[in-house]
């Protein structure tokens, strides 16, 4: 299959998604990684410098899943243009993804509501999306689970990356939100998941075998049981 996956900012995919496209990766699916934004408003200095140094972090972020296509629309004006809905548009049309995966309309970061707008626009009838978190799962309601658990020591030190984005709050992060979603699932304590959202629509109605495995549930009341139950 071909997955598509569409970042907002230099780090969103190594925080959002990078965990399903790793399993994708080692079952040797074609991955497309696509950066919205430059980056230019997180972080101090000058601006030129700034978003080389984001670019390179990006690139060795993904660096075990292939590289990344840089849009370098400005950050914080994601969308604020109408060519930007053009040249995304063209993009996901010359590639023709299997799978798209982007950011979830309610997420907190206008790039991140604008792009997922976009994509969902441009995308149409044509191309199934799957929505990744949003920030802490505020108003965010997860169609299916992935378990991350085998990748995840791949995904914190993909974000360790990001050297001027002070990972290491980001790290914390993910061991809260995926380790949270991997709890849901009764998985025990020091497993991981991410979980995305599907909305059904014409004609892609069940994309679950398009997906990796979630983390496995328990059978509820048996001795030495490890999860909640
Ligand atoms: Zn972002």
């Amino acid at each position: 299959m071909k997955i598509l996956a569409i970042g907002a900012h230099p780090d969103d995919i190594e925080i959002f998604m990078f965990g399903i496209l790793a399993l994708y990766k080692k079952q040797k699916h074609e991955l497309y990684l696509g950066v919205a934004t430059d980056g230019s408003l997180g972080g101090k200095g000058p601006k030129k410098q700034l978003i080389a140094k984001r670019k390179k972090e990006t690139k060795n972020g993904l660096i075990e899943l292939g590289i990344p296509h840089c849009f370098n629309f400005p950050d914080g004006h994601l969308g604020d243009d109408f060519s930007h809905k053009k040249i995304i548009q063209k993009y996901i049309f010359k590639i023709n993804p299997d799978l798209i995966i982007t950011h979830h309309i309610n997420d907190y970061h206008s790039d991140h509501c604008n792009l997922s707008e976009i994509i969902s626009k441009v995308s149409g009838h044509y191309f199934p999306i799957i929505y990744c978190e949003t920030m802490m799962g505020l108003n965010f309601s997860p169609t299916y689970y992935v378990d991350i658990s085998k990748v995840f020591e791949m995904k914190k030190k993909a974000i360790l990356c990001h050297e001027s984005q002070e990972p290491k709050r980001f790290i914390n992060l993910v061991q809260m939100m995926n380790g949270y979603r991997a709890a849901q699932c009764n998985s025990p304590i020091g497993t991981f998941a991410e979980c995305y959202y599907f909305k059904k629509s014409f004609p892609f109605t069940d994309i679950s075998n398009l997906l990796p495995e979630p983390p496995k549930i328990k059978p509820f009341n048996i001795q030495n049981q490890v999860g909640f139950l």
